[in-house]
């Protein structure tokens, strides 16, 4: 039926980026490092020279004087 069609092309949207990929024989963006990237690498930089995405900041622990 005409819902079902429509349901589908809701679906459709929601669709995330799948595979995204990036252009071919693009190189390390940093000074002097010819390391080619991957298709699959989103930053401009290699593995090496890429920002440090840190998580770690994430869940700060509390300091126990936190109670006094
Ligand atoms: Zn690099």
């Amino acid at each position: 039926m005409a819902e079902e069609s429509l349901f589908r092309g809701a679906r459709v949207r929601e669709v995330p980026r799948a595979n995204r990929t990036y252009p071919s024989g693009r190189v390390c963006a940093a000074e002097g490092c010819t390391t080619k990237l991957s298709i699959y690498n989103r930053w401009q930089y290699c593995w090496q020279h890429e920002p440090v995405h840190s998580y770690v900041a994430r869940g700060k622990r509390r300091s126990r004087k936190e109670a006094a």
